[in-house]
């Protein structure tokens, strides 16, 4: 990479608008557009390619003007972790500095990937790690669709058919689960899903694309309306006065105003369930009678109900349930219908379990930040 080419925009992550923009700025006329970004395309999001010059069917002229306009670069890892399950956790360096974090879970059959939508997170659930942290910012759909493009790369997970999401595929599902409220940041998190579920790309089914919330009800409609996924919840209370407590955003969109968001959820039905997550906290919310009430709550909803053991991390002002409470708490929801099992924790001893996101850019100060963020932008002159 010379210093030119961090001026350069990178194609990675560019929705199917923005690359049209892009070759229409380039001159590809009306007559070849179509084509264009349909080849271009399928080079940066099925095949992965890292060179312009790998685009075998697009012509050299237009691959030089390519590649004197933009780059291929891949968000910077700055860190990966390998815990002893084989989850993977990466730490990406953003152009300005900032870091996020992204894991990948390989189970039998599956891997999902968690991927975030924001450094840090606006909101401060209590037991949440990531809400600790205190700069925040809003990633960009190409940040969000980088995470995914870097992990293919990691795990060489390239050139499958795109027709399939079977076969050898490594990262088969995406779950909107890392750090940051993914409703805080609609657009960009709507642009990035679609570029991921995109069939002729990184081609990944919708249902198997979960985005989580922790309730923000006005942005839940929409956010289906305009990517069709999966839908996860996080509930973790079935009172408002316990959930007031445990997720502050309750006290705008209590739970009542929340189940009727869910109701609405567009093609909800029993082939497409709302999943309800559940942390379980020690004393707090892991009673019989919990389990009883949150059965109730949702009758009536497609649902699925996800029980986490709560993960800790430093200073956290919570412990997890003890395993036969669990596993009462869960053999009263599964009596009720719901196949719950309780889920395993992954990556906890590398910090990349649920909840335990951080990413360490708090440790720089503003400060810091600021100078870095200045240094990027003078190299790119
Ligand atoms: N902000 C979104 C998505 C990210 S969190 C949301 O809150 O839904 C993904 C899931 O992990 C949420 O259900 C969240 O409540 C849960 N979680 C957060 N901290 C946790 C912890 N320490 N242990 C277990 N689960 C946790
Ligand atoms: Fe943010 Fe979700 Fe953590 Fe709450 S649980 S602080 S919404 S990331």
């Amino acid at each position: 990479m010379t210093i030119n080419d961090i001026a350069k925009p990178s194609l990675i992550g560019m929705t199917r608008d923005d690359l049209r923009a892009a070759l229409t700025e380039l001159g590809v006329g009306d007559k070849q557009l179509r084509m264009r970004v349909n080849q271009i395309w399928g080079w940066l999001y099925a095949h992965g390619v890292r060179e312009f010059d790998q685009m075998s069917n697009v012509a050299k002229q237009l691959r030089d003007k390519l590649a004197a306009a933009y780059t291929l670069d891949r968000l910077e890892m700055a860190e990966a972790h390998l815990s002893k399950d084989g989850t993977r956790k990466y730490l990406f360096r953003l152009r300005d500095g900032q870091l996020v974090e992204t894991v990948y879970i390989p189970e039998v059959g599956r891997g999902t990937l968690c991927v975030s939508s924001q450094v840090g997170c606006t909101l401060t659930c209590r037991f949440c790690h990531t809400g600790t942290q205190k700069l925040v910012r809003n990633l960009t759909a190409a940040e969000i669709t980088g995470q995914m493009v870097a992990a293919r790369d990691d795990l060489e997970d390239w050139g499958h058919n795109p027709a399939s999401n079977s076969g050898t595929r490594k990262v088969t599902n995406v779950v909107m689960m890392g750090m940051g409220e993914p409703l805080y940041n609609g657009d960009q998190v709507a642009d990035a899903l679609n570029v991921m579920s995109d069939g002729d790309g990184l081609s990944l089914s919708k249902r198997r694309i979960t985005l989580s919330t922790s309730g923000v009800v006005p942005e839940i409609a929409p956010m289906g309306e305009k990517t069709g996924v999966m839908l996860a919840i996080s509930l973790h209370a079935v009172t408002d006065e316990l959930r007031d407590e445990l997720v502050p955003l309750n006290k705008k969109y209590p739970i009542a105003e929340l189940l009727a968001a869910c109701r609405n959820w567009p093609g909800l039905s029993n082939a497409k369930r709302i999943t309800f997550e559940y942390v379980m906290l020690k004393g707090v919310n892991d009673s019989d009678d919990d389990a009883r009430a949150l059965v109730k709550l949702l009758s009536g909803i497609p649902a699925k109900i996800n029980l986490i053991p709560f993960n800790p991390w430093p200073g956290a002002p919570y412990q997890c349930s003890d395993e036969t409470r669990m596993q009462t708490f869960a053999d009263i929801v599964n009596r009720a219908g719901y196949a719950s099992p309780v889920r395993r924790p992954r990556g906890r001893d590398i910090m990349a379990a649920c909840g335990q996101l951080k990413s360490a850019s708090v440790k720089q100060s503003a400060a810091e930040l600021k100078k870095a963020e200045l240094a990027t932008r003078n190299l790119g002159r």
